[in-house]
């Protein structure tokens, strides 16, 4: 390590910045986030520089004696770095010439800043890309409340010193702190609900610690779908209940050592009830874990994510809910199928085909009015039986149908059809993946590709043959 990394206290200091141009500037406002009181030599400054009040123009023309006193130097300067670098180096002030390693005593690393938790990242010149790239991803790792957490920590220490016993106890308490119900309670923006925890941490120590339970969505299948909160809350977890629709490229943006609980549902083989996976939520939870459950979507779209947070609530369980991309949002960006536009419909409808006992029930005659659009989840088995109550409630058979097999996934199909013909179409192409099914919604076409569907009398008698 040639380069030690330190933290600088600029608290009520002075910083010195020769140069007032675009470099200067950029320097000048990773510098605002500190209190130093900033002094440009320059001999024109920059419009925003000069918007600043906080920004002292000291000089036009640079003179050694105007670094006295100087907690830091900058150089953005070319003609001048040299110049500068050396009079700060006669002073022993700490000195960085922009863009010239060479003749600078400090270098300036990335950082994340979640004041006062900052992150500093450096690859002592050798590698700023990587830097960048290494930065981004620390940031989408901490929550934006981070910095409000530990603020608060800091305002707490003196009377948590007064309460809890220094040691286990003590580390504990921060432990929970930082990692458990009152960070969640803050993280919510609920101050109500982070004093109850905070009280809770700080006088029930004896008591066993309650856990808590994420509800997930963990998007369509493209792990790059999920959202940074999900991507977080997978990092932090103990224990990951997941559905068989999570694609496992997203469980291995899992933290390594979270244990894993499938609960997978697949159509055809048994599967644990919803009253099971209750169950293990709430086992898991009781032990003072952080429980994932991660859903396939959304949480809250034909997910039971709402059956699965009231009985953790009716247990006393906190629970939060993190959204998702749900299939049909997902599937149809993947498949270039925008769900509303000008001149073609201004609603969709989100329905389930499938109920546990069977068939959805669901107003057929109005979804066979024309110019209807909707998406059609659990539909794969059932699409003959919708198809031909649709039929028989005067749907044009000729309605434009699409099937998103798989989507977002590298084994993604598109299948375009129509509603007379969308059960011999899944049929052909032997759809057994999970589909979003789209009636009324086809992709745009340059019009001359439009070729007009023919439609197939022999298989909507059929279908209307057998629903009847
Ligand atoms: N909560 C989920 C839906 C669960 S129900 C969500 O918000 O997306 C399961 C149904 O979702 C499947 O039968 C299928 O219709 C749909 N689905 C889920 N993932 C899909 C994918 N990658 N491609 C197409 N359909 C998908």
């Amino acid at each position: 390590m040639r380069y030690f990394p330190i933290f600088v206290d600029l608290q009520g200091r002075r910083v010195v910045v020769v140069g007032g141009g675009e470099e200067a500037t950029r320097k000048i406002r990773l510098l605002l986030k500190t209190d130093a009181a900033i002094d440009v030599i320059a001999s024109e400054l920059h419009p925003e520089l000069s918007a600043n009040e906080r920004i002292v123009w000291a000089a036009k023309s640079f003179d050694p004696a105007l670094l006295d006193g100087a907690a830091l130097v900058y150089s953005a300067d070319k003609a001048l770095n040299t110049a500068v670098s050396a009079a700060a180096q006669a002073r022993g002030i700490p000195v960085n010439a922009v863009d010239e390693a060479s003749i600078s005593t400090f270098i300036v690393p990335s950082i994340v800043d979640r004041d006062p938790v900052v992150v500093a990242i450096g690859t002592e010149g050798a590698a700023p890309v990587l830097a960048q790239g290494i930065r981004a991803r620390i940031d989408a790792m901490l929550p934006q409340s981070l910095g409000k957490l530990a603020a608060r920590a800091q305002s707490l220490r003196d009377k948590v010193a007064g309460i809890v016993p220094a040691g286990n106890r003590r580390r504990a308490f921060w432990q929970d702190f930082f990692f458990g119900n009152p960070r969640a309670a803050l993280e919510g923006g609920d101050e109500v609900a982070f004093d109850l925890a905070l009280n809770d941490s700080l006088y029930n120590q004896g008591k066993p610690a309650v856990g808590r339970v994420s509800l997930v969505g963990a998007g369509p299948g493209d792990p790059e779908l999920l959202t940074l909160k999900a991507h977080r809350k997978l990092q932090e977890a103990d224990v990951i209940v997941y559905d068989r629709l999570v694609s496992p490229g997203i469980l291995e943006l899992a933290r390594r050592d979270a244990v894993r609980i499938p609960v997978g549902k697949t159509p055809f083989e048994a599967s644990p009830k919803q009253s099971e996976i209750n169950d293990i939520l709430l086992r898991e939870a009781r032990k003072g874990l952080l429980v994932v459950r991660l859903k396939g979507g959304d949480p809250y779209i034909f997910g039971r994510g709402g059956e699965e947070q009231a009985a953790l609530e009716a247990a006393g369980i906190p629970v939060d809910i993190v959204p998702g991309i749900t299939a049909a949002l997902g599937c149809a960006a993947s498949a270039r199928l925008p769900l509303t536009q000008r001149g073609q419909n201004r609603a969709i409808t989100l329905l389930t085909a499938a109920t546990e006992s069977g068939l959805a029930e669901h107003d057929w005659t109005a979804l066979a009015q024309p110019g209807q659009v909707f998406a059609m989840y659990m539909g794969v088995n059932a699409a003959g039986d919708v198809a031909a109550r649709l039929l028989a409630a005067g749907i044009a058979p000729a309605t434009p149908v699409t099937i998103v097999e798989n989507g977002t996934l590298p084994n993604e199909r598109v299948i375009e059809t129509t509603i007379g013909h969308v059960w011999d179409s899944i049929h052909t192409s032997g759809v057994v993946g999970p589909a979003i099914i789209y009636v009324g919604l086809a992709r745009a076409k340059a019009s001359a590709d439009i070729v007009p569907f023919p439609v197939r009398e022999d298989i909507r008698d059929a279908i209307l043959r057998a629903a009847s």
